[in-house]
């Protein structure tokens, strides 16, 4: 980015943060992927089970090797040699983790995340069951409203989630949505979180780079 492109971020993310901070979250900002990295790791206690969501920014961001050097539990449902009744039971323990970690499709400048889920434990750990939430975002999933951010999470990560996973959906042939109704499905829950969820501590990390989808 050049220095306007860089300023012009840099309100966006201002703006951003403020809003979620009156939404209740606690919002930060860390300017590179290995400062947000730090940031991450300083709210996760040192023997906290965390739970990861389906997160390519978490991943991304080298959060797993981190957590695992430190010697975590760590409750991650994607590695290829488990089977689906032990991916079942990882997903379930991300319910009840001490800290869950995952990214939010969209975010408004307004302070509201927005998610589409197929199966819905991640948007569900999102709200409620974690004792901490940590989403961490690329300033990217920054949207105007929740317009944009529907917008976004249906023509944009929907999509590109969908080809990443080689699902059989339209949008994963044609890059948008068509409400479809294919049985892979990958949009079957839409969640908007307007404001910080009662029992839940949310701690939203803006980072300024592009991550994820
Ligand atoms: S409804 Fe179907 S086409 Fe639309 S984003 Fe979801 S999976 Fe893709």
């Amino acid at each position: 980015m050049n220095e306007v492109q860089q300023w012009h971020t840099a309100k966006r993310v201002e703006r951003t943060v403020n809003a979620l901070k009156e939404n209740g979250f606690e919002a930060v900002y860390a300017s590179t992927r290995t400062d947000a990295l730090q940031e991450v790791l300083n709210r996760v206690p040192t023997d906290a089970l965390v739970g990861v969501g389906g997160s390519i920014t978490v991943r991304e961001l080298g959060l797993i090797d981190a957590l695992n050097q430190r010697g975590h539990q760590v409750a991650e449902h994607w590695s290829s040699d488990l089977s689906p009744d032990e991916r079942m039971a990882i997903r379930r323990q991300q319910l009840t983790s001490d800290v869950f970690l995952t990214s939010s499709n969209a975010i408004t400048e307004s302070g509201h995340l927005v998610n589409v889920d197929g199966a819905g434990n991640r948007v569900a750990a999102m709200i409620f069951g974690p004792k901490k939430v940590i989403v961490v975002a690329g300033v990217n999933k920054i949207v105007k409203n929740l317009e944009a951010a529907l917008d976004r999470v249906n023509n944009v990560a929907a999509p590109m989630n969908a080809k990443r996973l080689n699902r059989k959906t339209p949008c994963a042939v044609t890059g948008q949505c068509t409400d479809c109704r294919s049985p892979e499905r990958i949009c079957n829950v839409t969640t908007i979180i307007n404001r910080k969820p009662g029992r839940t501590d949310v701690t939203v990390l803006l980072v300024g780079e592009e991550l994820g989808y």
